[in-house]
């Protein structure tokens, strides 16, 4: 097959480091193309039904906040605000099991971090010098585990930032990326509560983001096509020619561009000589057919319990477990039962396992050691009409949908560029 008109963009992958790359292309007169393995978009990011709870689910929980400049701008292109909340002022409440203590970190709305400075608002039993201790991690010159910067002993620590960077790495801190998680905390913590609302999905977070994309897409004559597997492809002189996909052979013309936005794994088996982060973290969710009791916030912090973040939704609670290698080995049924246990102690719910799910993400995210980093790709590669984009990519950020988005667009943006030059 040929591909369909000169100057096609090929898409491969409908995560949202693809999505993203076709809406910063499209509407612009150019052939867009995306090519998806699966039958369905999203990705990490989608949404099903589920037969077990009768519920939509999400395949993980996802949080977005307000410093997460890309993902809210991605999300007004599309014209899907209205399916994201977020409270007006960015509170974060906390329970600690081991005490039943509860706390919330109330870090207001102004532009600079100045619930540092009040003995109410910051994280209890802390001083301002313990905060001051955070400049070790914001001033370094080459990466290194965030633990060999921050003291693990410290209120401060086990209180906010083991559990804040635990959830934005998908690591343990102690071996996680000091340059990563500069980049989470100089675009959140730091720049004051404004940067810091948490916003969530109002329902599926495949309605916020996939499902508006699509009809985005479909609107300006993006095609998507499902079950469409790229295994290979083949070039010669620096550009590439034919891209195999289970489907058959798909020739392209020298006008042609292909952007690959599938995961680290499978770009590293089909781009010889590709460096990619070859190590991985998972992530467990667990959802729960249950009302939230009346006042349930939408999210809180666990600390000493299974569960690190419970989550309140109309119908559902859901709770996420980071860095969870240590539980993808256990019965499923027992995973519910744990995690189920901290969410009825915490609001008083009966300790009767109500209709559950879980899902367990073996490589949730590239594993986010300084190591690990430095495997990143740019988005270029060294052929002129193959660029690169995913979370796994060299964006500066952990794997986040702030990461993807961003990825996509700047993948779009060479693509584009490569078309002014190409006569
Ligand atoms: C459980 C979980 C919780 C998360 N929570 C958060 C969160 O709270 N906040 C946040 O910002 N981020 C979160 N993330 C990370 C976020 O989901 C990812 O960073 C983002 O979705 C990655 O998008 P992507 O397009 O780079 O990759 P992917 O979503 O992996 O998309 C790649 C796409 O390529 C397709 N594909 C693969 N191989 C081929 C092939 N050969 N041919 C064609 N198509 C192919 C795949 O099917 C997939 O659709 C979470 C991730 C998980 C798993």
């Amino acid at each position: 097959m040929r591909s369909p008109d000169r100057g096609t963009v090929h898409i491969v992958g409908a995560g949202l480091a693809g999505l993203a790359a076709a809406v910063e292309l499209a509407g612009a007169g150019r052939p867009i193309v995306i090519h998806e393995a699966t039958r369905h978009a999203g990705g990490r990011c989608r949404s099903y039904p589920d037969a077990a709870t009768g519920m939509t689910i999400d395949n993980g929980t996802h949080l977005i906040l307000a410093g997460n400049g890309a993902v809210l701008s991605y999300v007004r292109q599309i014209g899907a605000e209205g399916e994201l909340r977020a409270p007006a002022e960015a509170q974060f409440p906390f329970v600690d099991l081991a005490d039943n203590r509860r706390w919330i970190l109330q870090l207001g709305t102004t532009r600079f971090p100045w619930w540092i400075f009040s003995r109410r608002r910051r994280v209890p039993d802390t001083a301002l010098r313990d905060y001051l201790g955070l400049v070790r991690l914001l001033a370094f010159s080459t990466d290194r585990p965030i633990g060999s910067l921050l003291d693990a002993g410290s209120r401060l620590y086990q209180r906010l930032l083991r559990p804040f960077l635990l959830a934005a790495l998908n690591i343990d801190p102690s071996e996680g990326s000091a340059t990563l998680a500069r980049a989470v905390i100089g675009a959140t913590l730091m720049q004051g509560g404004r940067a810091c609302r948490p916003f969530l999905a109002r329902g599926a977070i495949g309605d916020a983001l996939v499902e508006p994309t699509l009809r985005y897409l479909k609107a300006r004559g993006v095609s998507v096509s499902f079950g469409d597997e790229l295994v290979g492809f083949d070039g010669h002189e620096g550009m590439l020619s034919r891209l195999d996909f289970t489907g058959g052979p798909l020739h392209l013309s020298a006008h042609d561009s292909v952007i690959l936005a599938v995961p680290a794994y499978v770009a590293g088996g089909l781009v010889p000589g590709l460096k990619v982060p070859t190590l991985f973290r998972g992530i467990v969710n667990a959802h729960f057919r249950v009302d939230p009791p009346p006042g349930a916030p939408p999210m809180l912090g666990v600390l000493n319990g299974t569960s690190e973040w419970i989550f309140a939704h109309a119908g559902r609670m859901s709770a996420t477990i980071s860095d969870a290698g240590r539980l993808f080995d256990l019965p499923r049924r027992r995973l519910a039962e744990m995690i189920w246990h901290d969410v009825a102690r915490i609001y008083g719910l009966p300790e009767t396992l109500p209709s559950w799910q879980i899902v367990r993400e073996r490589r949730a995210t590239f594993a986010a050691t300084p190591e690990q980093n430095a495997l990143r790709p740019d988005a270029v590669t060294r052929w002129r009409n193959l660029f690169l984009a995913g979370d796994w990519t060299a964006t500066g950020l952990p794997a986040t949908l702030e990461g993807a988005i961003r990825s996509g667009r700047r993948a779009a943006r060479l693509v584009a560029a490569r078309l002014r030059t190409v006569p």
